[in-house]
């Protein structure tokens, strides 16, 4: 039985803990990891969550990343936009930036991570990847807005070693539901090779996971993986689709080449090699899957340790970005064309030329 004094004194008590525990939200937790990136969202944004809201697991830990949604005042479809799967694939990145700082949406919603594997940004890992992934370039790139000078970070391909909590395997990287032969073991930090994910193994596969629940959960229509490749490679200036809407893919880069001259290659996920984002997020979630290649000056294999990924005179950063958000925007438009329920409209955004010719600076706040 209590009486009075042992009351008062256990309230005293819970008073005094209170008072000398400092409680740590969320946010302190986040901080003490996460690069602070400097994004400042358009008068358009809805909210800001996280993927830990997705998958609690990576609230605390530098795979955690921000997710910014856009919501327009009549019904529609859900876009999602993801850049920097590959941290040192600047254009993907800074074409989710250049949204979140413009973007206006009037149908449907749009979400947008700029950096979907927040940990890969956190180094500039140079051993043992294969040429054309090593990175190259600064740790910063700068970019003269009309506010003044803007920093972004440029990072590596795979999830910092540091952070991944499991050694890499040492026999290589076989994703666990496929049957082909071993991948070097550094593909295993390998975002777009992680997916669907999963909660009990490392951290790149803790951040596929969360990044699958956000397509499930939030029921997104359209999905887009921005990444980058060698600008003389294959690869470069090229969309990828899950074969299930590969239809809607060449239809919109009809329209691409027909209104603003732009030309990109087409090609279906192979369903064999598991783990990639247009494979998995097709295969997994009702969302259709694409992902976009532009052509990165710094992911040629003889491209020097200084090389300069902005203005480079052939593929300046600006036309990579406008490349990135104009594909998106035609194949939102194709998709709205046959589910008029679901269209997504956006505006806000800079002319693709514009875009293109004067470079992102202009159209940064
Ligand atoms: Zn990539």
């Amino acid at each position: 039985m209590h009486t009075r004094k042992s009351v008062a004194l256990a309230a005293a008590a819970l008073l005094f803990f209170c008072l000398s525990v400092p409680s740590l939200s969320a946010q302190d937790i986040r901080g003490r990891y996460l690069i602070q990136h400097d994004y400042r969202p358009s008068d358009g944004l809805a909210r800001i969550g996280w993927l830990s809201d997705y998958y609690p697991g990576l609230l605390g830990t530098p795979g955690d990343s921000k997710v910014y949604y856009f919501e327009g005042s009549k019904p529609g479809g859900t876009l999602f936009i993801g850049g920097g799967t590959h941290g040192n694939e600047i254009a993907g990145i800074m074409a989710a930036v250049l949204l979140i700082e413009n973007l206006k949406v009037e149908a449907g919603r749009v979400i947008v991570v700029p950096n979907m594997n927040n940990s890969a940004v956190s180094h500039q890992e140079k051993e043992s990847l294969l040429p054309s992934y090593t990175t190259r370039g600064p740790a910063w790139i700068s970019i003269q807005s009309p506010s003044g000078q803007r920093f972004f970070k440029y990072g590596s391909r795979c999830t910092n070693l540091a952070h991944q909590g499991v050694p890499d395997p040492a026999g290589g990287y076989v994703h666990p539901d496929s049957n082909e032969a071993p991948l070097p073991a550094w593909e295993f930090r390998n975002l777009n090779r992680a997916y669907p994910g999963r909660i009990d193994s490392g951290l790149t596969q803790k951040i596929a996971y969360a990044v699958t629940q956000v397509l499930i959960r939030e029921k997104v229509d359209i999905a887009f993986d921005y990444h980058e490749a060698d600008a003389g490679g294959r690869l470069a200036n090229m969309m990828v689709a899950n074969p299930k809407n590969i239809g809607t893919a060449a239809a919109a880069l009809f329209d691409l080449e027909l209104d603003h001259g732009l030309s990109l290659k087409l090609e279906p996920s192979n369903m064999e090699f598991r783990g990639l984002s247009h494979r998995e997020w097709g295969a997994g979630t009702d969302a259709q899957a694409f992902l976009t290649e532009t052509p990165n000056p710094g992911m040629v294999e003889n491209a020097p340790p200084d090389v300069d990924v902005v203005n480079d005179p052939k593929n300046p950063l600006g036309s990579r970005v406008a490349k990135h958000i104009y594909s998106t925007l035609a194949v939102a438009r194709v998709y709205g064309e046959s589910n008029p329920g679901r269209m997504i409209l956006m505006s806000g955004l800079p002319a693709y030329e514009d875009l293109a010719s004067q470079g992102l600076g202009p159209y940064l706040r």
